[in-house]
């Protein structure tokens, strides 16, 4: 007979689990609290309008097709991706927007009337990383690090030494980029792993460096149809999935978890148990409640306006001037800027059928502290939804007020609420509490033998794509026990 296995959470990183645990001959059931897959990742439906209310840059797509290959699959069955031209159109102060291309060649084309020293630099450095990037699939994308004696592994130093491991993040970037584009476009990429700019690791690097040498990509039917591949990939595999079904509580036996009650009291038993629930709201369950302080989150604002505005792009950036303090305030501060560095997906500039006819979908984003000591979040919802319109306003998009049909905004509070995660953390712990300084926590459990963690409060990391491969390594994990 099988051994049975329960994925706690339909997010990506349950799904992933999910898929891989049926492929290692588990009987899979995944309890999912709300009524649909997804997590982050699903849509929403407001009157005519479809959101996808969470990511929406999407790289990597040959990660999701290791997953159908491993079923046996071809992904084009399930999931399409149209690569796209633009990596952002940013909007500095009230400058006129600039669109940066999604590809190295033309991106250094254009950087070279702004900087010939950065446009130079930014082609070494993604040489360099060239040079280096296929020792990760020797290793982080490969496995998870769960003995310090892994930090042996040859491939691992040979990606750590393409890096000065002397100089933080931000020392580097200044060090290669003099212009203001280069600087606010890369000091935002280690808050996308859960870390400041001070951060030594060099893997913040990567994400520019996937996006310009293979390429920004829109998902045909939009995000929310990376987790409908993946749930139907699932359920033809045999998946079974119970929908709003909340876990409330956890029952264990010394090394072992025995089962799962639901709030309505059903109480489920298995074999193996995969929490997709972020790794620090779990270990409460445990009776081990955490008390350190969380990594970052997003404070996002979504309006539905009955406008079409054609100078949003599918992604969009708006920096104000003096972009560093925001970077300071957020990195240094742990507060929310006062001039934030805004993030905006038009779903609408690429997909029409997003919205009513002749409207459009505004998805603000803005990386922001979780509910940490330092930051109050009581009430702020209004006023940091008028810095986030402030600050599209100064890149001269806004509309009439009269026009928009919805605001639907997301805090902290919500993340935790909605999606479990760790005081609205979208990383888990903030970065000096990472596994041996350098990894994100550890999908294997200390205690209990037959539990282990996917998803973006573990490694590999956050991100779709690397949730995505979290689920593979949790399996693995059950099976060595
Ligand atoms: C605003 C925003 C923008 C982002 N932008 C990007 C981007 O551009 N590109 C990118 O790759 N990533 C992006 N991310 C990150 C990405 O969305 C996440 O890393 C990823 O979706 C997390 O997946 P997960 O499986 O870890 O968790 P989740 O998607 O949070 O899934 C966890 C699941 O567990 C369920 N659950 C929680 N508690 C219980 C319970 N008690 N019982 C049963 N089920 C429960 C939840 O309902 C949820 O379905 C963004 C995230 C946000 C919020």
């Amino acid at each position: 007979m099988s051994k049975q296995l329960v994925v706690i959470g339909a997010g990506m990183g349950g799904l992933s689990a999910a898929i891989y645990g049926r492929l290692a001959g588990f009987d899979v059931l995944v309890l999912e609290r709300s009524a649909q897959a997804g997590g982050k990742a699903a849509g929403i439906t407001v009157g005519e309008y479809q959101l996808d209310p969470g990511p929406s840059i999407i790289i990597l797509p040959k990660i999701y097709e290791a997953v159908f290959t491993a079923a046996g699959r071809k992904m084009a069955d399930y999931l399409q991706f149209q690569r796209l031209e633009t990596l952002s159109r940013v909007f500095f102060g009230s400058q006129a927007p600039l669109d940066l291309p999604a590809n190295e060649l033309d991106a250094c084309r254009i950087l070279n009337d702004i900087s010939k020293k950065d446009s130079c630099n930014l082609r070494s450095l993604l040489q360099k990383i060239e040079k280096v990037e296929p020792y990760l699939d020797r290793t982080v994308y490969d496995h998870p690090f769960v003995s310090p004696t892994q930090l042996l592994d040859l491939n691992l130093l040979k990606f750590g030494m393409g890096f000065n491991p002397t100089q933080t993040y931000k020392e580097q970037v200044d060090r290669m980029f003099e212009s203001h584009l280069m600087r606010a476009f890369f000091y935002g990429f280690p808050s996308y792993g859960g870390q400041t700019y001070w951060a030594k690791s060099p893997g913040a690097f990567l994400i520019p460096y996937y996006m310009l040498r293979e390429g920004v990509y829109f998902p045909i039917g939009g995000v929310r149809a990376i987790p409908a591949a993946f749930e139907r990939l699932a359920r033809e595999l045999g998946v079974e999935f119970q929908f709003n079904a909340d876990v409330d509580s956890v029952q264990t036996d010394d090394r072992v978890i025995q089962s799962v009650t639901l709030k309505d009291g059903s109480i489920i038993n298995a074999d193996a148990f995969i929490s997709n629930v972020d790794r620090f709201t779990f270990s409460g369950w445990l009776g081990q409640p955490v008390q350190s302080e969380p990594s970052f989150s997003y404070f996002t604002v979504h309006w539905g306006v009955r406008e079409v505005l054609p100078k949003l792009d599918h992604h969009n950036l708006f920096i104000p001037d003096n972009f560093q303090i925001g970077f300071e305030e957020l990195y240094q501060d742990g507060q929310f800027p006062q001039k934030p560095i805004v993030y905006v997906n038009s779903t609408t500039a690429l997909d029409s059928k997003a919205a009513p006819r002749g409207s459009s979908n505004v998805f603000s984003v803005v990386t922001s502290p979780s509910k940490t000591s330092r930051m109050d979040w009581k009430d702020k919802e209004i006023e940091f939804t008028g810095r986030v319109s402030n600050a599209l306003a100064e890149g001269g998009v806004s509309w009439d007020p009269n026009d928009v049909d919805f605001i639907r905004v997301q805090t902290p509070s919500y993340f935790e609420s909605a999606h479990g995660n760790y005081r609205g953390s979208l990383y888990g712990l903030e970065d000096k509490h990472r596994q041996w300084g350098i990894f994100p926590a550890s999908n294997k459990d200390q205690k209990y033998l037959n539990l282990a963690y996917a998803g973006g409060s573990v490694q590999p990391g956050a991100g779709l794509p690397m949730v995505t491969l979290s689920g593979k390594f949790a399996v693995g994990l059950l099976h060595s026990n």
